[in-house]
């Protein structure tokens, strides 16, 4: 009998990249990768690479868990997914991480900018709109694990410490500040100002690369100063950052190891997060042919690139495990220790055991022995430790700072190319949009951004 190249292994629903209709997709394996196949009765079909390594993507159904959810859902389930966003009542993570776009402006005009922000695009959200969304994260989450301000580049935003001091006022566990790093590197006051947030407070700062070249490609501009401005004067006010690395395959794929080594040299970094580049936005230097990057990929050049991780400690994140991965490194006396080959799964798994155990331990069991214990004589950091993504493991350590902690973290967004139902009701980043709404970001940045929604019209007129 003739038998097919490849081997079938699931059924989900996509996206048509180019009209965005929902359609059948196919997962299948093949040459050791796995692809879906697409097709749409009106543009065709289409293959799509969404992994290179067929043993990782199918342990991610081993890390499945039953899904917390948000206190209350903001929309109901009518057109189908992804076209009644959010959150709908059918949607399966509540929001680990929420992103407050205080406004649409940016002091940088990036070739690369899933929200098209520029100096002269949109406008400032005003401080009631920011105090109402911020309000609505709080009322679907209660005491939200972590809130992140963004834009835009919310640096600019002329309330920007009005806004700080009301999100601080509320219960919040961690406050990120997303930013291009520009004005914490040109004026040295205001990083101090900012200092004074913490703790529970951090930097996400953009990164992506220490070449001038890849930065002019992604941002437009040569910022290999102002990055080094903006770590300097963070090392000096020991402000937790953790760099964030947008990779195209083919431009900075090559230097994730590098960026990992600097930054745990880096005093105040705290992790580095890698999010291989979403197609959404603006995208003026990016070929979809051949610069996506998957996130197999991204964690196996992770692998090749630095010899501190090995492959049984980038492990996937249980609450979103199709687009998020993770290593712990734990920072001690000069040395750099993977934690997460620690972690048993199946504590991962548990909500009420979800903790690092540390007994199978080799040569650092004596001193994670102690360090884990209880009863102790170094002083425990205000930060807390445990705060970052709320699935994460937590770590009850003691004699243990937040400075001590060091997370990779991959991060992959889907677009309308690997868009896949199944997944994206995990999707536990989410965007407040300005109607309060709480949008997952992959269909945020598809469907419900700005002129966008026009197309979302039109698609809801598809399917009444
Ligand atoms: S992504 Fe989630 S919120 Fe949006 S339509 Fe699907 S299930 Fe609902
Ligand atoms: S990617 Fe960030 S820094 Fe660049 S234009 Fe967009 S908002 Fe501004």
């Amino acid at each position: 009998m003739p038998v097919r190249k490849y081997t079938y292994y699931d059924f989900t629903l996509s996206l048509c990249e180019q009209c965005l209709k929902r359609v059948d997709a196919k997962i299948v394996f093949r040459d050791e990768k796995v692809y879906m196949l697409k097709h749409c009765p009106e543009h065709g079909a289409s293959t799509v690479l969404i992994a290179d390594d067929v043993e990782y993507y199918k342990s991610i159904r081993n890390y499945n868990k039953p899904s917390e959810v948000p206190l209350r859902f903001n929309t109901k389930t009518h057109y189908g997914c992804p076209y009644d966003c959010g959150l709908c009542t059918d949607h399966e993570q509540h929001s680990c991480l929420t992103v407050v776009e205080i406004t649409d402006r940016c002091n940088l005009t990036c070739p690369t900018c899933y929200a098209c922000s520029s100096p002269t695009y949109g406008r400032h959200r005003t401080l009631e709109e920011v105090k109402k969304m911020l309000d609505a994260v709080v009322l679907n989450e209660g005491e939200p694990d972590v809130v992140q301000l963004s834009g835009g580049e919310p640096t600019i935003h002329p309330d920007f410490f009005a806004i700080l001091d009301y999100a601080k006022t509320l219960p919040i566990k961690h406050l990120m500040l997303n930013t291009n790093g520009i004005r914490i590197a040109q004026d040295f006051d205001f990083a101090r100002r900012l200092a004074e947030y913490q703790p529970d407070f951090e930097i996400y700062l953009q990164f992506d690369s220490f070449r001038n070249g890849v930065l002019r490609e992604l941002r437009g501009a040569d910022l290999t100063r102002i990055r080094d401005q903006a770590i300097e004067h963070l090392n000096k006010l020991n402000l937790s950052t953790t760099l964030v690395v947008t990779v195209q395959k083919g431009l900075n794929d090559d230097e994730m190891g590098a960026i990992i080594d600097y930054g745990l040299q880096q005093p105040c970094v705290r992790g580095v997060t890698f999010q291989p580049t979403q197609i959404a936005g603006r995208l003026d230097n990016f070929r979809p042919a051949t610069d996506r990057i998957t996130l197999t990929e991204v964690r196996r050049k992770i692998l090749e690139q630095t010899p501190i991780l090995k492959g049984e400690d980038i492990i996937p994140v249980p609450c979103n495990p199709d687009s998020l991965a993770m290593a712990y490194i734990l920072k001690l006396d000069g040395g750099n220790f993977p934690l997460t080959r620690y972690v048993n799964p199946q504590d991962l798994l548990d909500n009420s055991k979800n903790t690092i155990v540390y007994e199978q331990d080799d040569v650092l069991k004596g001193k994670m022995i102690e360090l884990f214990s209880t009863g102790n004589s170094v002083e425990r950091s205000e930060e807390n430790l445990h705060a970052i993504l709320c699935c994460l493991p937590h770590i009850e350590a003691p004699n243990l700072t937040y400075s001590n902690l060091f997370r990779v973290i991959i991060m992959q967004f889907m677009d309308a190319h690997n868009f896949d139902v199944r997944a994206v009701k995990k999707s536990c980043v989410h965007i407040v949009d300005k109607d309060c709404r709480i949008i997952p970001f992959e269909t945020m940045n598809l469907l419900y951004r700005d002129e966008k929604a026009v197309r979302l019209q039109e698609l809801k007129e598809v399917y009444p």
